[in-house]
């Protein structure tokens, strides 16, 4: 297995994730060198899959000879029909709802808000809804694998939480009698999406 992976991603809540698994493997995580200056794929495919796989190898020519991950993940949500999806970084957005170009990046709050709106009205035991996360690993542009994980929970009616990013406030994991947001993230990485996905890769991967 690599001693070091590079993944794609700016994502400060991901890469706390994947730095948090990185302890347990003994590996050094590190975002792909400049990523900030590579411009962004279209994130344009319809499954979770489609845009990690697309993701990975793109980006994997940008760094080469390495192992590049990269992750597509977001939150299903029965009632809203497995909403937001793969749009669950611009479900907000998708709604009009954006930040003044000088404001701070509110984003995450923007879509917990457009999805408390969307579920008003529909009762504790039909909010439920799951966190996927799809890894692909690529190098030199070809797909190595990939890998899924899935965690269950309920969307609450109001935040609790101050931990993690996203969706984590509303997103409750009825066994833990937590929000994802109230978990440490050493317990958050042993049973999340990402967590589940990231574990189901490592093994697999190439020396
Ligand atoms: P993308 O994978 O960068 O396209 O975006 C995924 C989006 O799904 C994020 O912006 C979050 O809104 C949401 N999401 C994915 N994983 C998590 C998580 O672990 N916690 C909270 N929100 C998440």
């Amino acid at each position: 297995m690599a001693s070091r992976l590079f993944v794609a991603t700016t994502s400060q809540g991901k890469l706390a994730d994947f730095r948090e698994a990185a302890e347990e493997y003994q590996l050094a995580i590190d975002p792909i060198p400049a990523l900030r200056t590579i411009p962004a794929p279209p994130e344009e495919g319809a499954t979770f899959a489609a845009n990690a796989i697309s993701k990975a190898i793109y980006y994997s020519n940008f760094a080469p000879g390495e192992v590049v991950i990269a992750d597509d993940s977001g939150l299903e949500v029965d009632a809203l029909h497995g909403a937001p999806g793969v749009r669950s970084a611009r479900f907000a957005a998708d709604s009009g709802l954006t930040d003044s170009p000088d404001a701070n990046d509110n984003t995450d709050v923007w879509n917990n808000i457009v999805l408390l709106q969307k579920l008003e009205g529909i009762s504790a035991d039909r909010r439920t809804a799951r966190y996927r996360c799809v890894l692909a690993a690529a190098r030199d542009g070809e797909l190595l694998l990939t890998a899924e994980g899935v965690v269950e929970g309920q969307i609450l009616e109001a935040p609790h939480g101050t931990g993690g990013f996203g969706y984590d406030p509303l997103f409750y994991l009825p066994e833990l009698d937590q929000t994802m947001a109230d978990l440490d993230i050493s317990v958050k990485f042993a049973i999340s999406h990402r967590g589940l996905a990231f574990a189901a890769l490592l093994p697999q991967l190439p020396s």
